[in-house]
């Protein structure tokens, strides 16, 4: 759909229920956060009743207002046993929203706002842009075409998005249009440095320990594609948990050689979970399909069977599919 036959949909959508549970992807990152809180406090000015669900956590985006009832996976049963509509932000498929994956059949009907690389139309009302920086930048445009008016939890919450999903404004995604947004968000109070500092330039002492330790393992394969990863021993040894190297994909893609970087990570069930980034020319989306996972083309991720050595190799060789014959 596109944005002019989208709007009137959701306006009317958002007119039609009185319950919402709202929800992005698991592992809330900037942009689905900031959505979520986006469509929850515009419901909530309408008299409505949006609840949020999250599945992870929270505690990295402290400057970010929660306005309405959070649901986690304890909670989420209570809240789909009434009528209600679903709005699902920043996911292409509803088995990436994790536990809400039920609302898909529960809710009487469903609208998707997304810009990953299309994956198919899963709701009853999709508004898709893979052109698009975020979901973040999705919703201004929706609201601006429905005469919704921005507040500072708003426009914090969709500068959050904007800045998370462009690496603070870097990534090939930017276009010029994108200034004229931030300009307008800015104008409602954002805590601008709160915000850039929060996001890019935070880490707890035990996150810049175990940055160093994937720093040190980091290997340079093919000349140009950036390989780190950390094991169960790993975090055992260094006290901490998966949470605690959420940001190691993109200080490995700082070394300059680098076309492509990948992180790799055991979970404790002794699953791979991959983190992938590219500069110039490849397509990391692709690599990340090929094991049923997705993302964009700079950016992707996917959940391999471990071992880690085999992960490993599995996920280098696909990429290396796609440097010129002479690397
Ligand atoms: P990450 O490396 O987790 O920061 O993810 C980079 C991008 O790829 C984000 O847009 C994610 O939503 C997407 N992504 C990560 N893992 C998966 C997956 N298993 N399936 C689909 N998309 C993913
Ligand atoms: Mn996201
Ligand atoms: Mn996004």
């Amino acid at each position: 759909m596109t944005l002019a036959e989208f709007a009137p949909q959701f306006a009317a959508f958002a007119e039609k229920y009185d319950q919402f549970i709202i929800c992005g992807h698991i592992r809330p990152d900037g942009d689905s956060i900031g959505s979520c809180i986006t469509i929850a406090e515009r419901l909530r000015l309408m008299g409505k009743h949006p609840r949020i669900y999250y599945e992870g956590d929270l505690s990295h985006y402290p400057w970010l207002t929660q306005p309405v009832e959070i649901l986690d996976e304890k909670t989420l049963s209570r809240a789909t046993c009434c009528r209600f509509g679903w709005i699902m932000v920043d996911c292409a498929e509803p088995a990436r929203t994790g536990e809400a994956a039920v609302c898909a059949d529960l809710a009487e009907t469903s609208v998707c706002i997304d810009h990953h690389t299309n994956m198919g139309e899963y709701a009853d009302y999709n508004l898709i842009d893979p052109g698009a920086t975020s979901a973040s930048e999705i919703i201004f445009r929706l609201f601006k075409a429905l005469d919704y008016p921005f507040n500072p939890t708003m426009a914090t919450a969709l500068f959050t998005g904007i800045a998370f999903d462009t690496g603070g404004f870097r990534h090939s995604s930017m276009k010029p249009e994108i200034f004229g947004i931030l300009q307008e968000l800015s104008k409602q109070d954002v805590p601008i440095t709160r915000v850039m500092n929060g996001l890019f330039h935070t880490k707890s002492m035990l996150e810049m320990k175990v940055l160093s330790v994937i720093m040190r393992k980091a290997r340079l394969y093919h000349g140009r594609i950036i390989v780190s990863w950390l094991e169960n021993s790993d975090f055992l040894k260094l006290g901490a948990t998966s949470d605690d190297c959420e940001g190691a994909v993109a200080d490995l893609a700082e070394v300059e050689e680098a076309e492509a970087a990948v992180f790799l990570r055991e979970l404790p069930n002794g699953q791979v979970r991959v983190n992938m980034r590219s500069k110039h020319f490849i397509n990391v989306a692709a690599a990340a399909k090929a094991f049923g996972g997705g993302g964009h083309v700079r950016a992707a991720g996917c959940t391999l069977s471990g071992p880690m050595l085999l992960a490993r190799e599995a996920v280098i060789s696909e990429l290396a599919k796609q440097l010129p014959e002479d690397f």
